[in-house]
């Protein structure tokens, strides 16, 4: 089974998907995680994208569907994945067509204020990768996982939020409709828990229907 998860940034995507990731054996493929790493490793191609990243623009697509296809085509994608940030715009849905089936798209709703707010208190490890919230219960500043101090990014810095976000609604949200004969709406204002349960329940059913 190949999932999208659609939602604004901020909207609780990349947990979910974690989720999905750990109780259906999906693997979890972030495009942003990609270019990050990739810039980590000071690659060509994170360093081209890098600029665009920290405005909170798209990347072009010739760069962004290089770095998609050479993760989708390793083999533990033939057991199935969840796409977190790809496709993200109408053009990058039909190159998505050539590469690979799409069974259902996971739409996480988030009204734009509350988006703004979690991204503003969001904090990131630089180790691990794993995020945290200044406003959640327990918040130290240091990694829950590995400890390490966590920083912000600079696309969660106020500028660039805005910019990502207007991106999301022009570019990102026509997918809807693209995406409306397999679509699973679920809203992100509870906990991340309530968020997964009707979409748990709603991928386990169909495993039964199998
Ligand atoms: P994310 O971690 O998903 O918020 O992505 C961080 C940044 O990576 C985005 O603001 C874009 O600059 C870039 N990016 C990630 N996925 C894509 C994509 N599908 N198309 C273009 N740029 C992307």
């Amino acid at each position: 089974m190949n999932l999208i998860l659609l939602g604004a940034q901020g909207s609780g995507k990349g947990t979910l998907a974690k989720n999905i990731s750990r109780d259906f054996g999906l693997v979890q493929i972030s495009t942003g995680d990609l270019f990050r790493e990739s810039i980590a490793k000071k690659e060509k191609l994170g360093l081209k994208a890098q600029a665009y990243m920290n405005r909170g623009e798209l990347v072009p697509i010739e760069l962004t569907l290089k770095i998609l296809n050479e993760r989708i085509s390793k083999p533990d994608c033939k057991k199935g994945f969840i796409l977190d940030g790809f496709p993200r715009s109408i053009e990058q849905a039909e190159a998505l067509k050539e590469v690979a089936n799409i069974d259902y798209v996971i739409n996480v709703e988030l009204p734009y204020e509350e988006c703004v707010a979690r991204l503003t208190t969001r904090r990131t490890c630089p180790n691990c990768g794993d995020i945290d919230n200044m406003t959640y219960k327990g918040y130290t500043g240091n990694c829950r996982k590995c400890g390490t101090p966590l920083f912000q990014r600079d696309d969660d810095k106020p500028e660039a939020i805005k910019t990502r976000l207007e991106v999301y609604e022009k570019t990102t949200t026509p997918l809807i409709n693209f995406y409306s004969d397999r679509l699973f709406k679920v809203s992100s204002l509870g906990t991340p828990e309530d968020t997964y349960r009707p979409v748990k329940d709603f991928l386990s059913n169909l495993g039964r229907k199998k």
